[in-house]
């Protein structure tokens, strides 16, 4: 099948979504372009290496993240105008979104090269899909600031904004961010994705100030996409429409 395939274009950079938990997740595209691409620019070497391994693929690769994108980018580059291919991943998920990647796709298009992406997995659109709330606006900022101060004015003027607003968040970071947003909106409906696509993916929904109270008493762990609904939302069903994988295999096993 793949010799019925166009090759991959020289002097393209391809920007290869991987998954965020789960190795099923990864495009045949996805696949092929790292098996074809002459090089792939990683965020962790150590990291994409074990997963080009897992699906059998060998392949030079050459460290990119956030302290030596200037650096790299002109070496990736130079590699691009000698026509070579490069298939640029980040730990997880889609380049750019909240990752490396936004410089060097800049770069390559100021300097003429084609830039193609190659789409799969992302956390933002996991969760935003299956959490219920309103899809047809939403605010994506990733990570908001560490310092409380900043977060906090951030968040009060955030929640302004019409539509979900979708973070990411430090999973030691969670339960400051629910605190913050029980002091400014303690009834605002909050859905909470955990581990998307692994064993333990959960779903948790509830007004800011329950989600505040379970958090402090469940603990949980893991990676989380945060979800605030518009202040506008009025479906308070979904507010205890929890989702987890204890509740799917419970379906799973009775059918
Ligand atoms: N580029 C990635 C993407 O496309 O989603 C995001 C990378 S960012 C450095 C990592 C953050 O994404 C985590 O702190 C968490 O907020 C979110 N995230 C990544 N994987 C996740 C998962 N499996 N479940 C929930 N959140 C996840």
């Amino acid at each position: 099948m793949e010799k019925e395939l166009p090759p991959l274009v020289p002097g393209t950079l391809y920007l290869v979504a991987t998954p965020i938990g789960n190795l099923e997740d990864i495009t045949l595209r996805a696949l092929r372009v790292l098996k074809q691409a002459d090089l792939v620019a990683a965020e962790d070497t150590r990291h994409t290496g074990m997963l080009l391994k897992h699906y059998g693929i060998q392949k030079p690769l050459l460290s990119y993240f956030k302290f030596n994108e200037a650096r790299r980018s002109e070496e990736l580059l130079e590699r691009l105008a000698k026509g070579q291919t490069i298939a640029l991943v980040t730990d997880a998920g889609s380049p750019g979104i909240s990752d490396p990647g936004t410089r060097v796709v800049r770069a390559a298009i100021a300097a003429g090269f084609r830039v193609e992406p190659v789409p799969g997995p992302c956390a933002l659109v996991a969760g935003l899909t299956a959490s219920g709330l309103p899809t047809n606006e939403f605010h994506f900022v990733g990570f908001l600031p560490v310092k409380s101060g900043a977060r906090q004015r951030e968040l009060a003027r955030l929640i302004q904004l019409p539509g979900t607003l979708v973070l990411y968040e430090s999973p030691h970071r969670v339960d400051r961010l629910l605190a913050d947003l029980t002091e400014l909106a303690p009834d605002r409906t909050v859905v909470l994705a955990r581990e998307l696509t692994k064993r333990f993916e959960e779903f948790i929904r509830g007004t800011a100030k329950e989600l505040h109270a379970k958090f402090r008493e469940a603990r949980w762990r893991g990676e989380f996409v945060v979800m605030i609904a518009p202040s506008d939302f009025g479906d308070s069903t979904l507010n205890t429409q929890n989702n987890s994988s204890a509740l799917r295999r419970i379906d799973t096993s009775s059918s």
